[in-house]
């Protein structure tokens, strides 16, 4: 039988040409603890220098979670096209 990683190994991904996350980053300048930077288990949100939020928006996995966790609402997303949408889990 073949092992996780090799199964994993196996997977294929179809990645959109645009983002299907768009961050309003002048509100992230205001969000001291940046949740969503720990929160996303495939790093998707990562902060520059001056505090504003990149978005690496092919490592989304659509959890949502980041969606959840923002205080500051600055996050609006949409499923990718070809992507798993995922609806609660
Ligand atoms: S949690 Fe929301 S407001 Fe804070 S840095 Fe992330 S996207 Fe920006």
């Amino acid at each position: 039988m073949i092992d996780l990683l090799k199964r994993l190994g196996l997977n294929t991904y179809n990645v959109d040409k645009k983002s299907h996350i768009e961050v309003n980053t002048d509100i992230c300048l205001t969000c001291k603890d940046k949740p969503c930077i720990v929160s996303c288990p495939a790093g998707t949100y990562e902060a520059d220098k001056d505090g504003r939020i990149i978005v690496h928006y092919e490592r989304c996995l659509e959890c949502g979670g980041a969606l959840v966790i923002c205080p500051y609402h600055a996050i609006k997303f949409h499923f990718p096209e070809n992507g798993v949408s995922y609806r609660y889990g």
